[in-house]
């Protein structure tokens, strides 16, 4: 099965993307973390992704498109994938279902989390991530803080702040999310496979639940 994570930035797409990964034993692929991957190692991909994301701008479709094409050949998505942040624009979506089809697959379920834009920049701010490529762990300095601050609970590496996650650049993020992203919810709507999904820490409903409720219902 594939699923995608649709949403503003720092809504849970991760979060909601990792839980579903284990329990349904499929990979979660991030677009975003194949990018930071290539930055880390400073390779050319690296150098180019960096020089959008730190603006808060989409890197190029056709670099974005060919990273997942070839991501989707590997043989662990067999059986399926959550899709972490891919599509973000309607071309890109296009060229998705054209890569499935040619894999005799296609997009089951596609979550679109929705959060009030004044809880979005307080999660961004206060978001940590473990800076151990291989863990990945995401905590939150108020909502979900580690046990020892700015050490990850999982593996005991320093916690960072994203270099995105910056005030100027946040801003930037929202805007490029509504003119790039957001006309993805009618894309799917109209094909009959969209769950909207409200997250909200005043409502006590966060990513956890959200991932817990999907568990619940759909049965793979
Ligand atoms: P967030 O959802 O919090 O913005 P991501 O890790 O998904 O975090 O994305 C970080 C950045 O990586 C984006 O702002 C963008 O610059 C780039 N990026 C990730 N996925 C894509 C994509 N599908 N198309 C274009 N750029 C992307
Ligand atoms: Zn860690």
């Amino acid at each position: 099965m594939i699923i995608i994570m649709l949403g503003a930035p720092a809504t849970g797409k991760g979060t909601v993307a990792s839980i579903l990964s284990e329990s349904f034993s499929i990979p979660q692929i991030s677009t975003g973390d194949m990018f930071r991957e290539q930055i880390k190692q400073g390779t050319e991909l690296g150098k180019l992704a960096d020089s959008y994301m730190s603006k808060g701008n989409l890197v190029p479709d056709e670099v974005t498109i060919k990273i997942i094409e070839e991501r989707l050949q590997q043989n662990d998505t067999k059986n399926g994938a959550i899709l972490d942040g891919f599509p973000r624009t309607i071309k890109q979506a296009e060229e998705l279902d054209k890569i499935l089809t040619s894999h005799n697959k296609q997009v089951d379920l596609v979550i679109d989390l929705v959060s009030s834009e004044e809880e979005i920049i307080e999660r961004m701010a206060n978001r940590r991530v473990c800076s151990n490529q291989n863990c990945k762990a995401v905590f939150n300095t108020v909502l979900n803080p580690p046990k020892q601050e700015g050490i990850c609970d999982k593996c005991g590496s320093d916690l960072i702040k994203r270099k995105d996650d910056n005030v100027e650049t946040i801003k930037n993020r929202l805007s490029t999310y509504e003119q790039n992203t957001s006309p993805l919810v009618d894309y799917y709507k109209q094909k009959g496979i969209l769950r909207v999904e409200e997250v909200s820490q005043k409502k006590g409903r966060m990513g956890i639940d959200v991932a817990k409720d999907i568990e619940r219902t759909c049965k793979w």
